[in-house]
């Protein structure tokens, strides 16, 4: 099946398109590609320096004064109905021209689902308008995949909940003022209770953000320690002791959504076209093409699985969403749907890489900066990013298991 937009939908893609070349500044637009330098919804990654960083917040503010960041929420809180293709042409143009935000997503769809009204109207309006950055404080050393063993510890003492605790692995928590947090508050409950989220602030007293050097040698990940931090009692997001269940039921919104993603590859067939070795181009070369035939394969099983869950999207757009039950929910945070993709490219992104390095030679090695680096020293990033990636967001085993027992039906294995 071919996914075509409509004569509608690519006059929209030229009007965000033609946004964009106005609106993201130069220096950002002009930066190399690095990697997998894409923003929306999941913030700057990457080696942003402080001044690029002050461009992206600056670009934020006006992403929330057009509206995209409000997409979805409710109207009486500025919210804008846009369908999940619109969302995904504007993520993808943004990403095209390199119009970065910071990272806002963790906050808004658990606020709107599950926070009162007061919360509502104390949290939505700056984060609409792109004024808070945030992160996500969920991992910690025995609590990764079995996101349930959480032992950070929040106490009720008067008004406030006194947190004590770490936190590992947590994206630009550096650059967050607030984060969204999950701590037990019931150590006595059975296993999946006795867990809430909250709101805390990063800057508050007692909270200690360490950066940790990746095995990329790049700074993205942090340990937050809690030191007895007080977070006000009315920063509780959702039910006391049983927000499990309500992680699983967040609105779908925060910023604009992933979309169908564009990756490197295609500039990389291009690079073989046009490089040439022993008086031919590299995608002249039988072993060259062998491997990127193998490729190829993948790359278009994953942009029809992405086209298809947008097409499936598209068609669901304004009908009502399935309720989540704790039988559908099982033991487990993420959905099929969500699982599928990104369980084969985070198999397909290492092998991807390492037929990069084979295909480019020495070359690949070159890194940003030197005139001699092919593709702006990307493949030599690319192949350095690829071992830590496989855990972000569950790990390929952790995705599997989703898959086996929730899409195709199949027993859950021992201890899962
Ligand atoms: C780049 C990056 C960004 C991240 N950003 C954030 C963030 O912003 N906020 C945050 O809270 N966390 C973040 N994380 C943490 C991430 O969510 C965890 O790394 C992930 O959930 C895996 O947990 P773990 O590292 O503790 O590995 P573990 O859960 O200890 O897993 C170790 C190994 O055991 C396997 N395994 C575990 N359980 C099972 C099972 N039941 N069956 C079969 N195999 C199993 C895993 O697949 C893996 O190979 C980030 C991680 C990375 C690498």
């Amino acid at each position: 099946m071919r996914f075509r937009l409509t004569e509608e939908e690519e006059r929209f893609q030229r009007e965000v398109s033609q946004w964009c070349q106005e609106e993201v500044p130069a220096q950002l637009r002009e930066r190399p590609i690095l990697g997998n330098h894409y923003i929306l919804g999941a913030g700057a990654v990457g080696d942003i320096t402080d001044a690029d960083y002050q461009l992206i917040k600056q670009f934020t503010l006006k992403l929330g004064e057009k509206g995209w960041l409000r997409i979805g929420w409710p109207e009486e809180y500025g919210g804008i109905r846009m369908s999940p293709v619109e969302r995904a042409i504007i993520s993808e143009e943004l990403r095209r021209h390199r119009g970065w935000h910071i990272r806002m997503a963790d906050l808004p769809g658990m606020i709107i689902a599950h926070g009162t009204k007061e919360q509502k109207d104390y949290w939505l309006p700056s984060l609409g308008r792109g004024e808070i950055a945030t992160c996500l404080v969920l991992s910690e050393p025995d609590a990764g995949s079995d996101m349930a063993n959480c032992k950070c510890r929040a106490v009720l003492e008067g008004d406030h909940f006194i947190v004590q605790g770490m936190k590992h692995y947590l994206s630009q928590a550096q650059r967050a003022d607030y984060g969204q947090l999950l701590v037990l508050t019931d150590p006595e409950a059975r296993k999946r209770h006795g867990l809430s989220r909250f709101i805390c602030d990063m800057h508050a007293p007692g909270v200690t953000v360490r950066p940790m050097l990746d095995m990329a040698g790049e700074v993205e990940l942090n340990e937050v320690w809690f030191d007895d931090v007080r977070i006000p009692k009315d920063w509780l997001i959702g039910t006391l002791n049983e927000c499990w269940l309500e992680m699983n039921m967040d609105a779908p919104v925060g910023g604009v959504g992933a979309g169908t993603s564009i990756d490197p590859f295609d500039a990389f067939i291009d690079y073989c076209k046009e490089t040439y070795r022993n008086g031919k181009p590299l995608s002249k070369d039988p072993e060259v093409r062998r491997k990127l035939a193998h490729l190829a394969i993948d790359h278009a099983v994953m942009t029809q699985i992405s086209w298809q869950g947008l097409s499936n999207n598209q068609r669901n757009f304004g009908k009502p969403r399935k309720a989540v039950t704790p039988q559908s929910v099982g033991g487990g945070i993420q959905s099929v749907g969500a699982s599928t993709l990104p369980m084969i490219s985070k198999e397909w992104n290492p092998r991807f890489a390492q037929a990069v390095m084979e295909i480019m030679g020495p070359v690949g090695l070159l890194s940003a900066g030197s005139e001699w680096a092919p593709l702006e020293g990307w493949a030599e990033r690319h192949y350095r990013m690829r071992g830590f990636e496989t855990h972000a967001h569950g790990t390929i085993e952790v995705l599997k298991m989703v898959v086996a027992t929730r899409g195709l039906g199949l027993p859950r294995g021992p201890g899962s």
